[in-house]
């Protein structure tokens, strides 16, 4: 389970969200059994999708980050809720690219070109969605423009993901600072100062757990909000509001699967039990795997 911290600054400037998703990162990264690029592109996207899931009202709103994009990885999906669960996969975990220039995992590479579509899922009538192209397909570069292009929310959006030369998760982590209505003068620009003078999130989060190791889940958090905003002036201190918890879960049932088989209409269906008899269909996120016999698969078609 990671932890995540919402904090309010003394002036009401400005929301900051921020957890550490190292075990989360590292449950999806074995269950999917990604490489290096893909456990990157893939942790940030869930470290992203929990904190924006915690940012809803109701523990159902659902939340899904589309990235989908003409690279060799394709598309990297999380939803997440508002309780604070969180489930995601990549199309193809199996990609190896080469390091960028200045020696990064280069997740931008893995997605090429294409579009970052947001559902957000709060009980109205209709979902809200939006769209926007890739800025740099790097997640949170194209999160932050998002924010600002489909929400008119000007927000920073910070992840970072550490993947070992064993390919296990090091270090994994997000932050988002989403300014507030009338935010006091000087706090954009005191923000803007310190993230430009920020480390990567991944060296803070590497440095307090081998120094932290007494510290709760909670203390590391608490102590990483502390860090990155030690230099900022007393006034946009952050306060905490807040904790939360964001955890992997996949909701996939037997009976979901029925939906989705119900869903392929009775002709087809018909199609699958004469020509092959028997059918099996996988989670997509958790790998879960269903097999329906005939008999399971007529029972099915009877009940459309
Ligand atoms: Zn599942």
């Amino acid at each position: 389970m990671s932890k995540a911290i919402i904090a309010i600054d003394k002036s009401k400037s400005f929301r900051v969200y921020v957890t550490i998703t190292t075990d989360l990162v590292q449950e999806a990264v074995t269950i999917h059994d990604t490489t290096p690029v893909t456990s990157a592109g893939l942790g940030r996207v869930l470290t992203a999708a929990g904190l924006m899931g915690i940012m809803m009202k109701n523990p159902q709103d659902k939340l899904t980050i589309n990235f989908k994009g003409d690279g060799p990885a394709e598309q990297i999906l999380a939803t997440a809720y508002g309780n604070g669960n969180v489930k995601g996969y990549v199309a193809n975990p199996h990609v190896d690219l080469p390091l960028t220039e200045d020696g990064k995992l280069d997740v931008g590479g893995s997605l090429g070109i294409g579009d970052l579509t947001v559902i957000r899922d709060i009980g109205l009538k209709e979902p809200y969605m939006g769209t926007i192209a890739f800025v740099t397909g790097e997640i949170a570069d194209d999160l932050t423009a998002y924010f600002y292009i489909s929400e008119q929310q000007n927000t920073s959006v910070a992840l970072g993901v550490r993947v070992e030369p064993d390919y296990h998760i090091g270090a994994a982590g997000g932050m988002i600072i989403q300014m507030l209505p009338d935010p006091a003068e000087g706090a954009i620009d005191v923000l803007e100062e310190m993230i430009g003078k920020m480390e990567p999130l991944t060296t803070y989060i590497t440095r307090l757990t081998e120094e932290g190791k007494t510290l709760s889940e909670e203390g590391l958090v608490r102590e990483l909000l502390d860090e990155i905003f030690a230099e900022i002036p007393e006034e946009y201190k952050p306060e905490v509001l807040e904790t939360r918890d964001i955890q992997w879960n996949c909701d996939c049932s037997r009976e979901r699967i029925e939906q989705v088989l119900m869903a392929i209409g009775r002709d087809d269906l018909q199609q699958i039990i004469e020509e092959d008899g028997h059918a099996e269909l996988q989670c997509h996120f958790c790998l879960s795997k269903y097999e329906f016999n005939r008999e399971e698969l007529q029972e099915i078609l009877d009940k459309i």
